[in-house]
């Protein structure tokens, strides 16, 4: 399999395509490939940030912070190759910084914890999301068009009925969440959770985790 060597990229929030307007005035923020894990149950969290990290590093798929001064990101932890798989070029991939005094984040690949929220959230990789609706089941791959950005309602094209975002199935495409972790300089099934991880992390939390995959800013709000 040929090497996808990633490009450095940004996202463009004030020529936000499907939200035009929206985020008018935020100028450029930097777009990750990402690999995201998220418990199944999107009103579960962790009861503190220090018991997410207890438990990610029992798993062993969580390192050490890469520097102290950034308290979200995560080197990988020992056991982390054999709980993720990795396709074609694997072994070039970069797993520690270059250069600790001036570090270049999207040369290798770190764990980042989102901050908890008070109530899910919903991440989605706009450009590749074909959700399916909760009632009739249809795949709707043009769903942006159907999309009120006010209310976060989708409107289903074909049998019309209307259901807040969270309740349509995105698959590996986004989910709505209360906790986010996101695996870092990965693309789209490059990476993939072993279902070892998944079920580690199960019995860690109580609550089934499944993953999608995402090109977008970091979740740091
Ligand atoms: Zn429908």
């Amino acid at each position: 399999m040929a090497c996808i060597v990633p490009e450095p990229d940004t996202h463009m929030l004030s020529s936000n395509k499907f939200f035009p307007g929206k985020y008018l005035g935020i100028l450029v923020e930097t777009a990750y490939r990402q690999l995201v894990l998220c418990p199944s149950d999107s009103n579960w969290q962790p009861a503190s940030r220090a018991e997410l990290v207890t438990i990610l590093q029992r798993v062993g798929m969580l390192g050490q912070l890469v520097t102290s001064a950034i308290p979200d990101r995560f080197l990988i932890g020992d056991a982390f190759m054999q709980l993720f798989s990795f396709m074609g070029c694997a072994p070039s991939i970069e797993f520690t910084p270059k250069d600790l005094h001036n570090i270049d984040w999207l040369e290798f690949v770190f764990i980042q914890l989102s901050p908890a929220q008070a109530r899910p959230r919903w991440r989605v990789d706009k450009e590749s999301a074909k959700p399916a609706c909760p009632h009739c089941q249809r795949r709707i791959p043009a769903w942006i068009q159907h999309y009120h950005a006010n209310d976060m309602i989708l409107t289903c094209p074909h049998c019309k009925q209307s259901e807040h975002a969270c309740r349509w199935r995105w698959f590996d495409a986004g989910a709505c969440a209360r906790q986010f972790v996101s695996i870092v300089n990965v693309f789209p099934k490059e990476s993939m959770p072993t279902e070892t991880v998944l079920l580690q992390l199960q019995q860690e939390t109580g609550v089934p985790w499944h993953y999608f995959y995402l090109h977008a800013p970091l979740f740091t709000d």
